[in-house]
């Protein structure tokens, strides 16, 4: 037998212990979300009084000591939210929870389908892997167990390993404070202009990798040199040179 888990699938991840862990870990990070939200509750209010006044664009130069002082936020954002980096560290810490609850385990052979830079990969994983053992909280925790969505994975999977050329690397998220478009603020066009939104603003684009903020890549298109066949994130660049999409490396 062989189960495929797709991405973020929750339902392969529903344990008692998974359920307790989560519950735990959302106890711990309570806090860390009223901070991101009474912060955007702030910089909405901040805006509202000043409504009479354009917004316009953040200059990094202008903004050197707002900028340190939201990358280091930022970075420990994503370090309060970086559930999948230490949860491997939690489970050494902690004691398994199973014990004394009932154990439920994925049966068969197990092949986790995720992505890599914008691509589906896949990988044989032991049933005890710490990914498999775990909640997160996933926009398509939901979706992703749809047999279509697997399906669709599976597909696309396929495409990949025929692709003539391999995803670019990606620029990571707190490795720049502005935008490798447009060198603005990443929340230069959001009402919010606090940390935690420019978080959220932070995208790759699947075809060059650069990272970039969301005017900058508003569009979508399909890459078939690296087997994405479905439209995806790209940057205003690689959208008005089409022939970077089309292009392949000889
Ligand atoms: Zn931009
Ligand atoms: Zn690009």
């Amino acid at each position: 037998m062989v189960t495929i888990v797709l991405g973020d699938d929750f339902v392969c991840r529903l344990s008692p212990s998974s359920v307790q862990n989560q519950l735990q870990h959302l106890e711990r990070h309570r806090n860390a979300a009223y901070y991101q939200l009474g912060e955007d509750w702030n910089s909405l209010v901040q805006r509202a009084t000043d409504l009479w006044r354009p917004k316009h664009r953040i200059h990094p130069d202008k903004e050197k000591i707002r900028a340190r002082k939201g990358s280091a936020c930022i970075s420990s954002l994503l370090r309060d939210t970086g559930w999948r980096e230490d949860e491997g560290a939690q489970n050494e810490r902690q004691p398994p929870l199973d014990s004394g609850l009932a154990e439920i385990w994925i049966p068969g052979r197990i092949f986790h389908i995720y992505y890599h830079h914008g691509v589906p990969q896949i990988a044989e994983t032991p049933r005890d892997h710490p990914s498999l053992r775990s909640l997160a909280i996933q926009g398509s925790m939901v979706s992703d167990h749809f047999a279509k969505c697997v399906l669709s994975a599976l597909k696309a999977l396929q495409n990949t390993y025929h692709a003539h050329d391999k995803p670019p690397e990606w620029t990571p998220f707190d490795a720049r404070d502005t935008c490798q478009r447009c060198e603005n603020a990443f929340s230069w066009h959001s009402t919010f202009a606090s940390a935690s939104s420019e978080a959220r603003e932070r995208h790759n684009c699947r075809n060059c990798g650069d990272l970039v903020c969301g005017p900058c890549s508003a569009q979508r298109q399909a890459i078939p040199r690296l087997g994405l066949s479905d439209p995806v994130r790209v940057c205003i660049k690689c959208y008005l040179h089409v022939g970077s999409i089309a292009r392949t490396r000889s």
